[in-house]
């Protein structure tokens, strides 16, 4: 299928790019008139996955986290990866409630958030090591 549209972000493992790469994401989507709930949801998932780089991945520590997106008609594809510690097994980190951080007070619902507000979600290895989570949702406005 045609891409109408794509771009790629590579920024620092910091905290306060969490904000900033959710929204820009959501001004990345906002050709494609999602609606408000729309947008929420874009946002929430892409901030647990950057969340997730950042404190699973790097551990806090430095590194880089590259978010790909791209517009193809109605479905925007995001793709979101680190060259952090990787996942050791998969099927078990993405079921709810599991998390290898419970005293950070972490719920282990970010796999199941991002599931939930997206129409697919992926978890894979990135090449070199870390982990890449691909997301789909097509955008009914
Ligand atoms: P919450 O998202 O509710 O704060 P959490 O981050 O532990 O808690 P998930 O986002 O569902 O829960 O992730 C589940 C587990 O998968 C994490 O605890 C961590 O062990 C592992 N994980 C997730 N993303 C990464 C990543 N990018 N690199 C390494 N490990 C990861
Ligand atoms: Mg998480």
């Amino acid at each position: 299928m045609k891409v109408d549209n794509e771009m790629i972000l590579t920024i620092p493992a910091l905290s306060k790019n969490e904000s900033f790469a959710r929204s820009a994401v959501a001004a990345f989507a906002v050709e494609m008139d999602p609606s408000l709930e729309e947008i929420n949801d874009i946002k929430t998932a892409v901030c647990e996955a950057v969340t997730n780089s950042i404190v699973h991945g790097y551990d806090r520590q430095e590194g880089f986290i590259t978010i790909r997106a791209k517009i193809m008609g109605k479905t925007l594809h995001i793709e979101i990866s680190d060259n952090g510690v990787g996942i050791n097994d998969i099927s078990k980190a993405r079921q709810p409630y599991f998390t290898t951080k419970p005293e950070e007070e972490r719920t282990g619902m970010g796999f199941t958030v991002m599931e939930t507000f997206m129409d697919s979600l992926e978890v894979a290895p990135n090449e070199n090591g870390g982990v890449k989570v691909i997301m789909r949702k097509t955008i009914k406005g």
